[in-house]
């Protein structure tokens, strides 16, 4: 741009240049002409005056030679004097006398060609006597001849007329050369003001020209401040005004733009914190408004999706110096990386880092980018998520989802206190099995359960034999060791589940409801508990303590359409089973 710039100027430079030589020239060569014309037309009339002057005193001479005769000895002097006058005047090319009849009395002697004197009108003013200049042509040159007659001695008569003639030819080449020197310095006067204008154009005109493309430039590389200089009046002063307002105008602008940006990506900064920080409440929420550990640890991970992105994520959780995978999840959207399970040798390597480094980190293998996150339990890094993506995690994803799991700790640790706190207060301090009250609790939603779907469920009661005597005879501490391994031991026939509940009834009194069942397999279980407490011994000092047990039996049905009912129905037959000696199993006989 700068180079057509600068073609342009001398473009510019030249064009004006060109155009005022021409102009100068023109009126130059105009004054010549007219100049030329006046000048000649000044100097023919001077000429003509002189050449009459010349002839005037010429006659003169001539008069005072006439009273002494024409001869040639006379002449003599006038002959001299005509030849003086014609070296000094060299435009003069003959001087003669001739009489009224146009004879040639006497001519000056260095001008031998007589030719001109056959002219017409010189020789009709000759004849006439007639004073004055006249112009002729003759053969191709123009002549001026000034006729001056003289009378004669006795002043009677006119005699004849001294003529001078001039040939213009040689006055315009006179004039001519006269013209050289002014030409010459015309010629000089037009290089120098060639130079001059070039001079002064490049001061007036491509000079401020190329400083205001110089500013133009820099505004256009983006120097919004190279504001042009505007001292001048021209237009060019007016150019770098508008030239100016515009770049002022464009840096309002521009300021104005950065303000807009800057306020656009605060507001962005603080909406998306905004954002965030609504979707870590939301998260953390719906994490604590929980106490079933399953469910936290579910939470968390679902909680997470709304944080970061990812295709899966597992909760692992150390308890006991055992790392274990408490839940997956999975993005449902998404399909292909459902199939990739993580190795529990890298999870424990992962976390040994995490242990040591207490801060979270990602990693790309196969495409698939993971982050590792701890989670704090009591200020130490107990658990961790490893959430895995096909896309890149951002550092604000790693923070927030740092964030999140650093908090949810807390949450886990609630819950399994929860869990704690629950199993305390649903277990018998003494025996380890459910206490009456949550044996009741899982009793009701098992009847419940069992009546929806009409199975056969049973209760089995039973009651240690005497048992005040054994804390009588060995102590209560005695009494407690029994009451606690004869509920290990019925523990250990039954299973551990929804399906077999054990609970202390009260006292030396245990209940065990069974749902799913038939009347032969409760029987032979009850028949097993019975053997099972009888074929316990107890060391103690007063040598082996042996207790037995008596069993009622009871079963869901008509009479039994209620819990309490069929509670009534086994304590009766427990009662029987009491009555009929003891260490014996009875059903109720209302069956
Ligand atoms: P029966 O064969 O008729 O059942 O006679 P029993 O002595 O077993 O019955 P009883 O109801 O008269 O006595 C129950 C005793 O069990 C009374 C109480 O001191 C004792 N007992 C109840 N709970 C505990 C306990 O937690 N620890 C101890 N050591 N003894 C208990
Ligand atoms: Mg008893
Ligand atoms: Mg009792």
């Amino acid at each position: 741009m700068g180079e057509s710039m600068m073609m342009t100027y001398s473009k510019l430079q030249t064009k004006i240049t060109i155009m005022l030589v021409i102009i100068l020239t023109v009126s130059i060569g105009l004054n010549n002409v007219i100049g030329t014309y006046f000048f000649q037309k000044q100097y023919y009339e001077v000429l003509e005056e002189q050449i009459l002057v010349i002839g005037q005193s010429l006659k003169n001479q001539l008069d005072h030679i006439h009273s002494f005769g024409f001869t040639e000895k006379n002449l003599v002097g006038f002959d001299e004097l005509c030849k003086e006058i014609i070296w000094k005047h060299k435009e003069i090319s003959l001087v003669y006398v001739a009489d009224t009849d146009g004879q040639v009395l006497f001519k000056s002697k260095n001008q031998e060609n007589t030719t001109m004197l056959d002219i017409p009108e010189l020789l009709e003013a000759v004849r006439l006597s007639k004073e004055g200049v006249i112009s002729y042509t003759h053969q191709g040159n123009s002549y001026l001849g000034a006729v001056i007659p003289f009378l004669n001695t006795d002043k009677t008569h006119y005699e004849g007329s001294v003529v001078v003639i001039v040939e213009s030819n040689k006055i315009n080449h006179k004039l001519f050369s006269l013209y050289k020197y002014p030409v010459l310095l015309t010629l000089l006067f037009f290089i120098l003001s060639f130079f001059l204008i070039m001079l002064t154009l490049s001061n007036w005109v491509t000079n401020p020209l190329k400083s205001m493309v110089l500013h133009m430039n820099e505004a256009a590389a983006g120097n919004l401040r190279s504001y042009a200089n505007t001292t001048a009046r021209d237009e060019i002063g007016q150019l770098g005004q508008v030239f100016n307002r515009m770049l002022k105008q464009i840096s309002e602008l521009v300021v104005q733009t950065a303000q807009t940006i800057e306020l656009e990506s605060r507001y962005n900064a603080e909406f998306k914190q905004r954002k965030d920080g609504e979707a870590l409440r939301h998260a953390i929420s719906s994490v604590s408004s929980t106490l079933d550990e399953r469910e936290v640890n579910e939470r968390i991970l679902t909680s997470l999706r709304e944080l970061v992105p990812y295709t899966s994520s597992t909760l692992w959780i150390q308890h006991y110096d055992m790392l274990t995978s408490m839940m997956t999840r999975y993005d449902e959207s998404s399909n292909g990386y459902k199939d990739i399970e993580y190795a529990e040798q890298h999870a424990r390597e992962m976390f040994s880092l995490l242990q040591q480094q207490e801060q979270p980190f990602v990693k790309e293998t196969n495409r698939i980018h993971f982050l590792y996150l701890p989670i704090l339990i009591e200020s130490n890094v107990q658990g961790m998520i490893i959430v895995q993506n096909g896309g890149s995690y951002t550092q604000s994803d790693v923070n927030i989802a740092f964030t999140y799991t650093s908090q949810v700790g807390s949450y886990i640790q609630n819950a399994r206190l929860y869990r704690q706190m629950q199993r305390l207060a649903a277990t018998d301090v003494l025996t380890g099995i459910y206490n009456r009250r949550h044996f009741f609790d899982q009793a009701f939603r098992v009847f419940q359960q069992s009546v929806h779907t009409n199975s056969h469920l049973g209760i089995i009661m039973f009651d240690v034999d005497h048992f005040k005597g054994v804390n009588d005879q060995y102590g209560h501490p005695v009494g407690d060791l029994v009451l606690a391994s004869v509920a290990g031991r019925v523990s250990s026939y039954l299973l551990n589940d929804e399906s077999q509940t054990f609970g202390r009834y009260g006292g030396e009194e245990f209940i065990i409801l069974i749902n799913g069942t038939s009347d032969e397999w409760l029987q032979a279980l009850a028949e097993q508990i019975r053997r099972g407490i009888s074929e316990m011994s107890f060391p103690t000092s007063h040598g082996d303590l042996r207790v037995t047990a008596s069993l009622g039996i009871a079963c869901r049905n008509e009479q039994a359409e209620t819990l309490e009912k069929l509670l009534k129905l086994a304590d009766t037959a427990l009662y029987k089973a009491k009555a009929s000696g003891r260490n014996c199993v009875a059903v109720t006989d209302d069956h």
